[in-house]
């Protein structure tokens, strides 16, 4: 059957906590099968979004429908949730935790199944406390999956960890993804938002300021490479070579016009090829070009003023 029903409609929803207006109006429509991101900095309101969401914190105003309907007992038994920080079971192996919690399901997911997918066969023996953030976190997704949910709600699911275990995790999450959950995660890694969300929600200030793929965003946002040259490049060298590339005053002030940072001069163009054949035209060195291909971290810089990592 089409629909054109999300599975999760969030409109308008705030969150109030005296003057802090944590989430101030966000509103997504979240369809079926897609891993959907929510990007920003710390402190732009992902966590206290996604808990609203998953029906931990109330809204102080705003909607949120699942299946078009208010959310009710059977969303909290189609939903798994992999919270920020958890605190683990002291005293049990990684297997007891799995098997205790399991147990507690009246119709949960095949156990071997999950620490198949979750890799975690040969940690079962090893005690909660003796295994590393990276193999905590995949221990936590695999309780969040017990349940055999549709829809996995993950917060910030690699912070801290090093990169072979962010990749080991990002794995996991595309291998939920070809099965068909859907997934919604919080990140302030634009590279994971890049790599695993279909749809792509940028926070800042508790509101969204955007929302696409990171394809579309960063088309709409940043279409512009930008080519980087040493200082000691003769400035009045480039602007020979480039000027007859076409300018856009109105739309792209910065198209095609060169600028001197502390540590480089800085180009954007669109056309890579006419670009590179007019700097050779006139030789110009090009032993130290760097181009730089816009990204996530790109997009939030133009939409705020501010970096990410800020
Ligand atoms: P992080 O990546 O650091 O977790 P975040 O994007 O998830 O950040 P939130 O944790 O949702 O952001 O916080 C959003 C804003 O709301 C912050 O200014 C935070 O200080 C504030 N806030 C969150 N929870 C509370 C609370 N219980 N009481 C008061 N202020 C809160």
């Amino acid at each position: 059957m089409h629909t054109d029903l999300p599975l999760l409609e969030v409109k308008a929803i705030h969150k109030d906590y005296g003057d802090v207006k944590a989430v101030n109006g966000v509103s997504l429509r979240i369809p079926a099968g897609i891993c959907y991101g929510l990007l920003g900095p710390n402190g732009a309101g992902k966590t206290t979004t996604i808990e609203m969401i998953e029906d931990i914190l109330a809204v102080s105003a705003g909607e949120i429908l699942y299946k078009g309907k208010p959310r009710n007992r059977r969303f909290r038994e189609e939903i798994g949730i992999q919270f920020q920080n958890t605190e683990l079971p002291q005293f049990l192996t990684v297997g007891e935790t799995l098997r205790m919690f399991h147990g507690l399901y009246a119709k949960p997911a095949p156990l071997s199944e999950i620490i198949e997918l979750c890799q975690l066969e040969e940690l079962l023996k090893r005690d909660n406390r003796k295994i590393s953030g990276g193999q905590k976190q995949r221990l936590l997704l695999a309780l969040a999956l017990l349940n055999g949910p549709e829809l996995v709600f993950l917060d910030e699911p690699t912070t801290g960890m090093d990169p072979q275990a962010r990749r080991h995790l990002w794995d996991i999450v595309k291998a939920l993804k070809a099965r068909g959950k859907t997934l919604i995660l919080t990140t302030h890694y634009m590279d994971e938002a890049q790599e695993l969300c279909d749809t792509i929600a940028v926070m800042d200030q508790g509101q969204i300021l955007t929302q696409g793929s990171a394809d579309e965003l960063i088309q709409h946002y940043c279409p512009h490479l930008t080519l980087r040259l040493p200082l000691n490049t003769e400035i009045h060298l480039l602007k020979r070579a480039t000027r007859h590339l076409p300018t856009d005053p109105e739309d792209a002030p910065d198209l095609h016009q060169w600028h001197t940072h502390k540590t480089h001069r800085s180009f954007k163009t669109h056309t890579l090829d006419s670009t590179l054949k007019a700097l050779l035209a006139g030789h110009i060195d090009l032993s130290q070009l760097q181009v730089h291909t816009p990204t996530l971290e790109d997009v939030f810089l133009e939409l705020t003023g501010r970096s990410l990592r800020e």
